[in-house]
């Protein structure tokens, strides 16, 4: 529809990972058609069903057939979170982009006030969670991985903003181009840099259905942010050495001076010893420190074998409403 000066009205899309959604899809699209009129634009609905296990592809197909705004990509296995909202921006036709949980923590409604500071000229703008309805094991891990991301990246990471965001066309353009696999998108959209800002909203509960981001899903997440963004890790071994080396001089010290004055070390109750728990200890820290750092080494060379490997970031099992259709 061609509006009265000749102009394309703005078109929006909206991204919507689904990874077993069956008890939750209905009440998404209830809630979505209910919100949309306020969005003041044409819009297409993207639903990447990331490998699902239960009905979640037949009811996404029923609704794309019921309405063609709604288009839906079929994962041939689980991807992952990350890589489904991936696929969905690629696929993403709209002047803007908005990256929404299905679950509708992330509020449909809250879709107006995105907007609003994307009309406002911003290109980046990302939902801050005042309040979060998580359990409190989940609270206080996610802060202090926020926390300490901060501290490990030069980027000015936001803190307890997550993937509920809207992006201009030229930010996704940008997201899209990058070829890295293990994508933490928060980092990857702040790491664009534009302008960006934030907006406040309170992080309500599930609608429906169980939680799908596992405790091992969100682990993995988190080292893929502090690893995709940071080397500070590296540096720990040189740091780490360096205090061990350290220490041992000070022991080396101690064990001379204890030898060289045995009598006065024993008035004071420090008289030499068997030393067999002193070698049992350094052998182990020492052991560890090794091995944390084999470990974190370990870390960057896995992700570059996965770059290198230069395997496809998703497969398509199957898709709908999407045009040209993807091959
Ligand atoms: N999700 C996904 N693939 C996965 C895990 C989750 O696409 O392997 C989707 C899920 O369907 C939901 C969003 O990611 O739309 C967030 O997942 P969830 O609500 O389980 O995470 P939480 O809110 O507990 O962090
Ligand atoms: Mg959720």
């Amino acid at each position: 529809m061609l509006a009265f000066w000749g102009q394309v009205p703005e078109k929006i899309s909206i991204v919507v990972p689904c990874f077993n959604e069956e008890a939750v899809l209905p009440i998404l699209i209830e809630r979505i058609m209910a919100a949309a009129p306020a969005w003041g634009a044409d819009y297409e609905i993207i639903c990447v069903d990331d490998g699902s296990r239960d009905r979640t592809w037949p009811l996404l197909l029923v609704q794309c057939q019921r309405d063609p705004r709604w288009r839906a990509l079929s994962f041939a296995r689980n991807f992952g979170h990350q890589t489904a909202v991936s696929a969905g921006l690629h696929f993403a036709t709209g002047e803007a982009v908005v990256v929404i949980d299905a679950d509708l923590q992330d509020p449909p409604e809250a879709v107006t006030l995105l907007l609003a500071q994307w009309r406002a000229g911003f290109e980046v703008v990302f939902a801050r969670r005042k309040k979060r309805q998580d359990p409190l094991l989940k609270r206080i891990l996610a802060w202090g991985f926020y926390r300490l991301l901060q501290k490990m990246t030069p980027l000015p990471m936001a803190q307890d903003a997550g993937d509920f965001c809207l992006l201009d066309r030229k930010v996704v353009a940008v997201i899209r181009a990058l070829p890295e696999r293990s994508r933490y998108l928060r980092g990857l959209r702040t790491w664009c840099g534009f302008r960006q800002t934030a907006v406040e909203f309170d992080r309500g509960e599930r609608a429906a259905g169980v939680p799908q981001y596992t405790f091992k899903k969100s682990f993995k997440l988190a080292m893929d942010g502090l690893f995709s963004f940071s080397a500070a890790p590296l540096r720990l071994a040189t740091y780490l050495g360096l205090w061990v080396s350290g220490f041992a001089f000070l022991g080396v010290v101690f064990t001379l001076a204890q030898k060289l004055f045995a009598s006065e070390f024993a008035k004071i109750g420090l008289a030499p010893g068997a030393g067999f728990p002193t070698i049992v200890i350094s052998v182990l820290f020492l052991g560890g420190v090794q091995l944390i750092c084999l470990g974190i080494l370990g870390e960057y060379i896995g992700r570059i074998y996965e770059e290198v490997k230069g395997r496809p970031l998703w497969i398509l099992r199957d898709s709908a409403g999407i045009v040209p259709p993807p091959e």
